[in-house]
């Protein structure tokens, strides 16, 4: 395992991104302003050299809209992204695209990712060519099919199109493209869950041994709790927008301080206890992030809400070791689950 470093590769301060509003064009079919989606709201975490950073949480809590920010995929609104020291938030076009090659991407559904006219070979070495890595189109070849023996391709599959791949080759291929133009740093957008279950151990494996091989971080964004816990070092739970709970990856799945975590730990099966598990089921859906509701965001959903929680953002609490959770009752040590 690559020795996990206690310096931030990447510092995220106070990160806000918010989709439409006022300052938008006015809807043609309504005549109103567009609606004001508030998927990240004052976001602030460090990623470590080295380290895989899990990001977990339901769908539509914000995590991909946050792995797609930090690489200005999608334009924060406000707040700052430092990569090894440079701010990313305050670059220029050009120097954005420099920057690029050292922060990838792997997306979720690797078919859609990929261009169906293209070959492979063109496919993988874009980042070649868009970097001026190569000097020429042999050697971008060459480079391709080196990369492709890397991630478990066969290398005389260079001019095939994405069609003639299964979906767990052309996840291979995704992540050939993210590593040539050798990234520090990756964000994982749910790599493996449009995959088959036995084929997402393997893509679980190889992003494990390449992180290994190649020094890479990783900031890895799941659903799902037993990849979160297999692969990272640190992980944060979103809701609504907003880191709720981080720390150690032990510390937090095995102590979840947050009720959100905790409710999201009761859904994992205990096969050492099948009999005593308790499950907390929450009620309602997870609010839209058009009208988040005050206070705390998720006090509609939480068994043990106050009205303090209705009116007031809990701050968030320092529990030693690196870990962190916002709830105001966090010092009472109160659980969901007794
Ligand atoms: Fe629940 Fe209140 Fe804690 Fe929010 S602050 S998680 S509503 S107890």
């Amino acid at each position: 395992m690559n020795e996990v470093l206690n310096t931030p590769l990447i510092t995220v301060e106070n990160l806000v991104k918010h989709y439409g509003g006022r300052r938008g064009p006015i809807s043609w079919a309504t005549g109103k302003p567009p609606i004001n989606i508030r998927a990240l709201n004052g976001v602030s975490f460090e990623v470590r050299r080295g380290e895989t950073l899990g990001l977990i949480g339901e769908s539509g809590c914000g995590k991909s809209t946050l792995g797609r920010a930090l690489l200005r995929l999608h334009e924060p609104t406000s707040g700052r992204v430092v990569f090894d020291g440079t701010e990313v938030t305050a670059l220029k076009p050009d120097a954005l695209k420099a920057m690029r090659r050292h922060m990838q991407i792997i997306f979720q559904d690797p078919y859609a990712s990929l261009n169906p006219r293209r070959t492979v070979a063109d496919i993988i070495g874009l980042p070649l060519m868009l970097h001026g890595l190569a000097a020429n189109r042999r050697e971008m070849r060459d480079k391709v099919a080196a990369i492709m023996d890397k991630v478990g391709l066969k290398t005389n599959h260079l001019d095939r199109y994405p069609h003639q791949f299964s979906g767990g080759q052309r996840q291979r291929i995704g992540i050939a493209r993210a590593l040539i133009s050798n990234p520090q740093f990756i964000v994982c957008d749910e790599p493996v869950s449009a995959l088959d279950v036995s084929i997402q151990a393997q893509i679980i494996e190889l992003l494990t041994g390449l992180k290994r091989d190649m020094g890479l971080t990783y900031l890895f964004v799941s659903h799902d709790i037993s990849v979160i816990g297999y692969l990272s070092d640190r992980v944060a739970v979103m809701y609504l927008g907003e880191i709720v709970e981080m720390g150690p990856v032990e510390t937090v799945l095995s102590n979840p301080r947050h009720p959100y975590t905790q409710s999201l730990m009761s859904a994992v099966p205990d096969v050492d206890h099948p009999g005593k598990h308790q499950r907390v089921r929450l009620t309602g859906d997870l609010p839209s992030p058009q009208s988040p509701p005050p206070g705390c965001k998720f006090h509609t959903r939480c068994p043990l809400a106050t009205d303090l929680c209705r009116i007031e953002a809990p701050p968030r609490h320092d529990l030693g070791d690196g870990h962190t959770a916002s709830c105001h009752l966090i010092n009472d040590n109160v659980s969901i689950l007794r």
